[in-house]
C-alpha cells in the first residue's frame, strides 16, 4: 500500500495514541517492567551479580565482554560516555582493572561508584605476589567469597534506589542460595579428583582462591596480572614440575593467550612426557552473553566440571546445569 501524505500523518497520529496507551500502562506499574536504575559494570561477573540482584528493575551494561582481559583493559570513548550517563558504576576493585582505576577514582567524586570486590573481608584475601599492600583480585573463584560481593551489590543498589530495596534483598537472597548450591556441587565433584592429580596449571595466576577453597595446588605461568612477563625460566620450571609430578593436563583460559600453555606442552613433549589441554577455563571473563556460561553460576560450573573431568575425577558432562533451572 502506498501512503499519501495525509494518510501517513493519520498513521503517525494513530501510532502516537498507541504509544501513549503503552506508556500509560507503564505508568500504572505492573504490566510492563521499566528499569528504574541504569548501572554500568566493568567486568561481566559484576554485571551478572547486578542482573541477579536487580532483576528487571536495573538496566546493566558490562564494559568488558567475553574473552576480554580486565588487567589490560582501557576505557574507550563510548565507555566514558556510558559511565557518565549511568546512575551508578560498579567495578571490581582490588586493582583488577588496573588501567581504569585512576578514571574510576576520579569519577567517584562526581557520582555513585562502588568497588564491590573490595567488600570481601581483608582476612580472607590472598596477598599479591608482585606488590606489597595489594591483594589477589580473583575472589570470584571462591563462591563463598563471591557471596560478599553479591551482598555489596545489594547494598549499592539499595543506596542508589531505596524504593527498590525489597526487590534487591529478595534478589540477593535467591542468588545467594544458588551460589551456595554451586559451592556444594564444586566441593562434591572436586573431591573426587585423586590427591596426586589435584594440581591446576593455568596461563596466569587467577586460581589461588579456587585452590585454597577446594584444596588444589595452583600454578600459573604468568603472575596475578597478565601484564607480567612469563620468562623462559618459569616455563622450564613448570615443565620440570609436570614431568616430575606426572601431571597430564594443563588448562587454557578464555581471556589469556594460549601461547605459553603451548610452550609448556611442547617442553614436556621434548622430555617424553605427554600433557594435554584439559579444556578452556573462564578465568577473568565469562562465556558468551545469553549462554549458561555467560552467567557467574555457569562460568564456575564449567570450570569445576571441566577440571574434575580432565583430572580423572567424577562429574557429569553437563555439569550442574539444569539443577537450578538456569540451563539455556
Ligand atoms: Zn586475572
Amino acid at each position: 500500500m502506498r501512503m499519501t501524505r495525509r494518510n501517513s500523518l493519520k498513521f503517525l497520529a494513530t501510532l502516537g495514541v498507541v504509544a501513549a496507551t503503552l506508556f500509560g500502562a507503564v505508568g500504572t506499574g505492573k504490566a510492563v517492567a521499566t528499569p528504574s536504575v541504569t548501572v554500568v559494570a566493568t567486568t561481566s561477573m559484576v554485571a551478572d551479580a547486578v542482573r541477579q540482584v536487580g532483576g528487571d528493575r536495573v538496566a546493566v551494561t558490562a564494559l568488558m565482554g567475553p574473552g576480554v582481559d580486565p588487567h589490560a583493559y582501557r576505557q574507550t570513548r563510548s565507555d566514558i560516555a556510558a559511565m557518565l550517563k549511568a546512575d551508578a558504576v560498579l567495578w571490581h576493585g582490588l586493582y583488577l582493572e588496573a588501567q581504569l582505576e585512576d578514571f574510576l577514582l576520579e569519577l567517584a567524586e562526581r557520582k555513585p561508584v562502588y568497588a564491590v570486590g573490595e567488600a570481601v573481608s581483608r582476612d580472607r584475601l590472598i596477598a599479591h605476589s608482585d606488590y606489597d599492600n595489594r591483594y589477589d583480585p580473583h575472589v570470584w573463584m571462591d563462591p563463598m567469597l563471591w557471596q560478599s560481593v553479591v551482598l555489596a551489590v545489594r547494598d549499592a543498589l539499595s543506596e542508589i534506589d531505596p524504593d527498590g530495596s525489597e526487590t534487591y534483598t529478595a534478589g540477593a537472597e535467591r542468588h545467594l542460595a544458588e551460589v551456595e548450591a554451586l559451592n556444594a556441587y564444586a566441593e562434591a565433584r572436586l573431591e573426587t579428583v585423586s590427591a596426586g592429580q589435584r594440581v591446576l596449571v593455568t596461563a596466569h595466576d587467577a586460581f589461588s582462591y579456587f585452590g585454597r577453597a577446594f584444596d588444589f595446588e595452583v600454578l600459573g605461568i604468568q603472575g596475578i596480572s597478565t601484564e607480567s612477563e612469563a620468562g623462559l625460566r618459569r616455563i622450564e620450571e613448570l615443565v620440570d614440575f609436570l614431568v616430575e609430578r606426572d601431571i597430564s593436563a594443563v588448562f587454557v583460559e578464555s581471556s589469556v593467550s594460549e601461547r605459553n600453555i603451548r610452550a609448556l606442552i611442547e617442553g614436556a613433549a621434548a622430555r617424553g612426557h605427554t600433557v594435554t589441554v584439559g579444556g578452556e577455563l573462564f578465568s577473568d571473563a565469562m562465556g558468551k552473553s545469553g549462554s549458561y556460561e555467560g552467567t557467574y553460576i555457569g562460568m564456575i560450573d564449567h570450570n569445576v566440571t571441566g577440571i574434575t573431568r580432565a583430572l580423572g575425577g567424577d562429574a557429569p558432562a553437563e555439569g550442574m546445569q539444569g539443577r537450578l533451572g538456569l540451563g539455556s
